[in-house]
């Protein structure tokens, strides 16, 4: 298994906290000493995170505490760096020399690579290699190898670090010879939910669990088609499925689950399936959870959602964390959470949830809220990617998309999903078409540009096609 690990950034966090203070919320509002008290926790978090070669220490209490021992850490100076480390033996042996930290001078070759001796032979297992920028490889079975550019020779893969490209790659090392660390850590629960892995098309939640970054919305997919299309998601490749209560259609998800593990052979492990408990369901959620297993049959919920915020979602979200205990469900998360809502929720509940369902599409951006709940370490998952029904033909034929689309030769669909992934944002569009269930997952072929990428920002409205 692949592991991945991100720096964190506290003070944006902090800036894009007092520039969302003017989120309208339902019923609540921020108060100084909340606010002030969560800047100070993700202070404290960042400091932690940069204590290079320092093993980060078990916090207590902390909502956002270590959640994942005995990472390898890479540091160049004070910047923690994301790295997707190969399971191989040379990386484990990396990790026992390493323990609490050590340091290794890097000598630039090339103006493409990094070049240092670790002072001792690691297992290898060396083949023909081309490398890319960011690869880190182990060469002559002594030296770690970390490139900006390309270079092909015999080595063993250890890893690479992801989240920077050429140029932030070529800053980061700078020019001339460099000291790197590497250390034995935690990975926090911030850096777990900030490995989003374009490469392996999932991300690693906070929770401990993979989800895939791309699936399949049901939101009024009747019964039949809601179990075809299901079956279209998972024999092509599809494994996030996403329902609520309120679509009145779990049952027909586990029915398509369940006869695709059977025709497919697919493991239910593979397979993520999120449901929702509506507010009218919170004066009883136990009950709605237990129909919620019931209905979906398919063992466990991997991941549970109060689907909007409203009276008693935090005694509803505590039941849910009693079904974490119990091995009912996997992880928790919110939709239609936004800035206020969060501040005010995170302090009452213990399990910080893994992921927030947001709507986002290009005309409705929350350029401002994601990085709030991302920097939290949440994953943002986004609901109407495509608009929704009703607007999306006007959003597929805008003349800024239908442009990028043309120049990549995909869909306007498939530009919009991958801006959203590029955004680290997880896409569930919603379709009872077996033709777009396809091309909805087909967005690993192209990337767009930084410039396209901005092109699209440019075309936030502010406009919500939905109420809440
Ligand atoms: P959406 O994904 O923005 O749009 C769905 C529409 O797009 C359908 O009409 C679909 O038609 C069409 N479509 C899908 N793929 C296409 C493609 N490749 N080319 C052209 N058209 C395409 O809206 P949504 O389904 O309402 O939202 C996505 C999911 O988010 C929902 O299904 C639901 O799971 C979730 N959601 C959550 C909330 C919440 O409050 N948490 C609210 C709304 C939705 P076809 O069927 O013909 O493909």
């Amino acid at each position: 298994m692949k592991r991945a690990k991100s720096v964190i950034c506290a003070g944006l966090m902090m800036l894009v906290m007092s520039a969302c203070a003017g989120r309208t919320s339902n019923d609540s509002a921020v108060s100084t000493s909340d606010r002030e008290e969560i800047s100070k926790e993700a202070e404290e978090m960042t400091l932690t995170a940069m204590q290079e070669n320092d093993r980060m220490p078990e916090q207590e209490g902390s909502k956002e505490e270590a959640v994942i021992m005995n990472e390898l850490l890479l540091s160049v100076g004070d910047k923690r760096l994301s790295v997707e480390w190969e399971d191989n033996e040379s990386v484990d042996a990396l990790k026992d020399l390493a323990g609490p930290g050590m340091k290794i001078n890097m000598a630039m070759y090339g103006g493409f690579e990094q070049v240092g001796s670790i002072g001792t032979s690691l297992p290898r297992n060396d083949s023909q290699t081309t490398t890319s920028p960011g690869d880190i490889v182990l060469y002559s079975g002594n030296q770690i190898v970390i490139f900006y550019g390309s270079n092909s020779w015999s080595y063993t893969r250890l890893g690479k670090i992801t989240g920077l490209n050429e140029k932030e790659l070529e800053d980061t090392f700078g020019n001339g010879d460099v000291t790197i660390g590497l250390s034995v850590g935690a990975q926090t629960a911030t850096e777990a939910a900030q490995s989003f892995d374009l490469e392996d098309r999932s991300v690693m939640l906070n929770s401990g669990y993979k989800m895939p970054i791309m699936g399949l919305g049901t939101y009024s997919l009747d019964h039949d088609t809601c179990v075809n299309s299901v079956k279209t998601l998972l024999q092509n490749g599809g494994r996030l499925i996403d329902t609520a209560y309120m679509y009145g259609n779990e049952d027909a998800v586990g029915e398509g689950v369940r006869q695709a593990m059977e025709e497919y052979g697919i493991p239910r492990e593979e397979i993520f399936v999120i449901t929702k408990i509506y507010p009218s369901q919170f004066s009883d959620p136990e009950a709605a959870i237990d129909m919620a297993l019931e209905k979906l049959d398919i063992g466990y919920i991997d991941m549970m959602l109060l689907h909007h915020p409203g009276n008693g979602d935090v005694e509803a979200y505590k039941t849910m964390e009693r079904y974490v205990e119990k091995g009912k469900i996997r992880s928790l998360g919110l939709s239609n959470w936004y800035v206020e809502e969060l501040t005010e929720f995170l302090p009452q509940i213990t399990i910080t949830p893994a992921l927030v369902q947001n709507e986002i599409h290009p005309y409705y951006q929350e350029q401002e809220v994601v990085p709030f709940i991302q920097e939290k370490g949440i994953v943002v998952q986004c609901w109407y990617p495509l608009g929704g029904r009703g607007h999306t033909s006007e959003l597929l034929a805008d003349e800024t998309i239908k442009s990028i689309a043309e120049a990549h030769g995909v869909s306007s669909a498939q530009v919009i999903l991958r801006w959203d992934l590029q955004r680290g944002i997880v896409v569930i569009p919603g379709s009872g078409n077996s033709d777009h269930i396809k091309e909805n997952l087909d967005l690993f072929g192209f990337e767009l540009t930084e410039d396209e990428m901005k092109q699209i920002s440019l075309l936030d409205r502010g406009e919500k096609h939905d109420w809440y």
